[in-house]
């Protein structure tokens, strides 16, 4: 069983997570605040959350699996493309490619 939950307000936290980071993104100044936390890669906030490899996903940096009661916390949150967080394993996007995590991981 997951330890996801699927709210209105994860929901809401998630689309205004992805848009603080677009802010941030849109000026040089604090641009590096919004990077992907995984590659620190510039993020592409033109595609909508979770559309391409380089697009927007929240990422939790404590994997909601071992930690589900930060899910929901602000504090957890990291900006990821989609492409970092899906190799990561425990992220958001739960797609199960790529090479399981080595254990001293995460
Ligand atoms: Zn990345």
């Amino acid at each position: 069983m997951s330890k996801r939950v699927h709210t209105r307000e994860a929901q809401r936290q998630r689309t205004e997570f992805y848009e603080s980071g677009k802010i941030l993104d849109a000026d040089p100044a604090t641009r590096h605040l919004s990077v992907c936390w995984i590659c620190t890669l510039r993020i592409d906030y033109e595609q909508a959350p979770g559309t391409t490899t380089d697009s927007h996903t929240l990422d939790h940096y404590y994997p909601v699996e071992d930690f589900p009661e930060l899910q929901n916390d602000p504090d957890n949150f990291r900006h990821a493309h989609f492409d970092c967080n899906s190799s990561r394993g425990k992220g958001d996007a739960e797609r199960g490619l790529g090479d399981p995590m080595p254990a001293w991981w995460g």
